[in-house]
């Protein structure tokens, strides 16, 4: 007999007739002939509604306190969806994640998955069932109720899918399916017929909430294709499966998170293991940070920027103050009135210039930008929040996902299938071991032919990097990675980009040219850099990763210059001859987790 997970978000179950239609849905799967598990999140916006009564007697509540308190939201919505299921004359048993044994880690408020026992749902769909799960939540090894994160009713009903092996997985919402972007925000975002998990992935991590971005890893990780659709009609919603080998575009989509904060560490000395004092005390948080960005030191000194959510800035800036004290950074300035603008495509590896579009398209729309970092599948700028809407529009529009055909991405219908092929065993070793979650690496790699140029003092205003890019561009100059940082130095920034060592001597006489132009203070480089990179299943959710790389580089004395993060990979650039035993510690370091 097949078996299908059905989640139901907030809206979808927001008042008594919707959790009837979900449950009509429900009970119409199961006389179509499958076992039903249900998954069920907090009605409407009940979650929020805790969160702010908890404010109201603690402005900081304690953590474990507030995972039993988050947890009822999704205990009242199980009773009453299988309450409604009986009420329309079938079985139903609801439960909650620690009633069906779904353990994870004591991180209250972000825990993380370790096991999950499938015997008493297998036992209640035997014997004619639907089970409804409380998602978003689970408990630990000691009884308490933990949550897995805003959002997180889509993790569980991916991990419930795989662990029950089950033949579909869909997530019922509010909106048809997955857009180019959040169509609440641009009207004219196109809906997707069909996205990959590596894509889908990072665009969730980069704001597009519609998933959950570690129920995609758990997706890619244990092969669960995925149906988003809509919970009111029954049109034909986006698959998330395996990704498709030839994305044709480069651009897939765009993304926007609204609410981050800009901290800038200033004066921090030039030498190894300063960037790891900074953020190992976030990482011991699990505060997830992005856009890690640093000034290439200038008298022996460096800045170093990076963003975190919003509402993560306050024990932030704690962690922060407390690790610029013991390093002996001159001082901390911060903006929490800045939004991140992404866009998001693998076929953007394969092609140049797509950066160069998207910093044009922004420079068209005047819109000055803060800081940029780029990676192979994501490029991803910080601006005003004022502007942020207004920016994302520009990049949609500039990639012409408006008109892009719902159809363009091509996928392999055999590709999703659960655990298809070769890969079953693996997937069922690892679901039977005890850490669902744990990190899992697919490849560490050296990058040993290329060359850095770095161009410091540069008035910071719109068009600025589209100019330099062009210039760099119109000299046939290919560029990998780009940076460029925040710098409150008199309206100045700073940007540095890699490219093949072969065209470094080529690259430094345009930017002479172009800073004569434009009024650069100082263009430089290093002509002999490697790069170092660590792949695998959502790198940046799992801090543990970049941490550990910064750890065992400071332990060897080697100064990290450059840095950039995707879900895919992390990657650090360090001089040309500490290449090979940068590559060998960190070999050491993640042996454990290499797949
Ligand atoms: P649920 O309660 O069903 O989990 P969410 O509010 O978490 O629903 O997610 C659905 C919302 O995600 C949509 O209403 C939409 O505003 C937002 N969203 C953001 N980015 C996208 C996107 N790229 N495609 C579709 N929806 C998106
Ligand atoms: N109810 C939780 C939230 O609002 C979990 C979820 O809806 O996925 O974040
Ligand atoms: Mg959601």
């Amino acid at each position: 007999m097949t078996l299908i997970v059905q989640k139901f978000g907030g809206t979808s179950v927001a008042d008594p007739e919707k959790i009837l239609a979900a449950a009509r849905k429900a009970i119409r799967a199961q006389q179509e002939g499958h076992q039903v598990v249900v998954v069920v999140s907090a009605m409407g916006h009940n979650t929020d509604l805790l969160i702010d009564l908890a404010h109201q007697v603690n402005d900081r509540p304690p953590a474990r306190e507030m995972d039993m308190l988050l947890s009822t939201g999704e205990q009242v919505s199980v009773a009453l969806f299988a309450m409604a299921v009986h009420g329309l004359g079938h079985k139903a048993v609801s439960l909650t994640g620690g009633q069906i044994g779904i353990f994870t880690d004591s991180s209250y408020t972000k825990a993380r998955i370790r096991s999950i026992s499938s015997d008493r749902m297998r036992r209640l769909l035997d014997e004619g069932n639907i089970v409804v799960a409380a998602g978003f939540q689970g408990i630990d090894d000691d009884f308490n109720i933990t949550t897995l994160g805003r959002g997180g009713s889509d993790t569980t009903a991916v991990a419930l899918a795989a662990v029950l092996q089950a033949d579909a997985c869909e997530i019922h919402t509010d909106v048809d399916g997955v857009y180019t972007t959040d169509p609440r925000q641009l009207p004219e975002a196109r809906q997707m017929s069909c996205i990959g998990y590596d894509e889908m992935l990072e665009l969730a991590s980069l704001g597009a909430s519609v998933m959950h971005n570690r129920s995609i890893e758990f997706a890619k990780k244990y092969h669960v294709p995925i149906h988003v659709r809509s919970s009111f009609s029954d049109t034909q919603g986006t698959m998330i499966v395996a990704n498709s080998e030839s994305a044709s575009a480069p651009v897939c989509g765009a993304a926007l998170t609204r609410n981050e904060a800009r901290i800038t560490v200033q004066g921090v000395p030039d030498k190894p293991g300063m960037i790891f004092q900074i953020f190992k005390r976030l990482a011991d948080q699990k505060i997830a940070v992005d856009m890690i960005v640093q000034n290439i030191g200038q008298d022996d000194r460096a800045d170093i920027s990076f963003t975190v959510p919003r509402e993560e800035f306050q024990p932030t800036l704690i962690a922060v103050q407390e690790a610029a004290g013991a390093i002996g950074a001159t001082g901390i300035t911060h903006d929490e009135q800045v939004a991140k603008v992404s866009v998001v495509g693998l076929g953007m590896a394969k092609q140049t210039g797509v950066a160069r579009k998207m910093f044009r398209a922004l420079a068209d729309a005047k819109i000055n930008i803060q800081m940029i970092t780029t990676s192979e599948i994501k490029i991803s700028v910080l601006v005003h929040r004022d502007e942020s809407l207004q920016a994302l529009r520009a990049v949609h529009q500039a990639f012409e996902l408006p008109k892009r055909p719902a159809d363009a991405v091509k996928w392999d219908v055999s590709s999703a299938s659960h655990a298809n092929g070769a890969d079953v065993n693996a997937v069922v070793a690892d679901l039977q071991s005890a850490d669902m979650e744990q990190l899992l690496l697919e490849d560490i790699s050296l990058a040993d032919d290329q060359a850095r140029v770095t161009i410091v003092g540069v008035p910071n205003q719109p068009g600025l990097a589209a100019n330099i890019f062009d210039a760099v561009a119109a000299a046939g100059i290919f560029v990998d990675m780009i940076v460029q940082s925040y710098d409150g130095f008199q309206g100045e920034t700073s940007i540095s980009f890699t490219i093949p060592r072969d065209q470094f001597d080529i690259c430094l006489k345009v930017m002479h040219e172009l800073g004569t132009k434009f009024k650069f203070r100082r263009a430089h480089g290093s002509k002999d850099i490697a790069k170092l990179s660590v792949s695998g299943i959502g790198m940046r959710s799992h801090t543990s990763v970049a941490i550990g790389m910064f750890e065992v580089l400071a332990s060897a004395g080697i100064n990290v210059e450059m840095i950039n993060t995707s879900e895919l990979r992390v990657n650090v650039v360090v001089a040309s001859g500490a290449g090979q035993k940068a590559l060998a510690c960190v070999q050491q370091r993640f042996d454990a987790n290499l797949r």
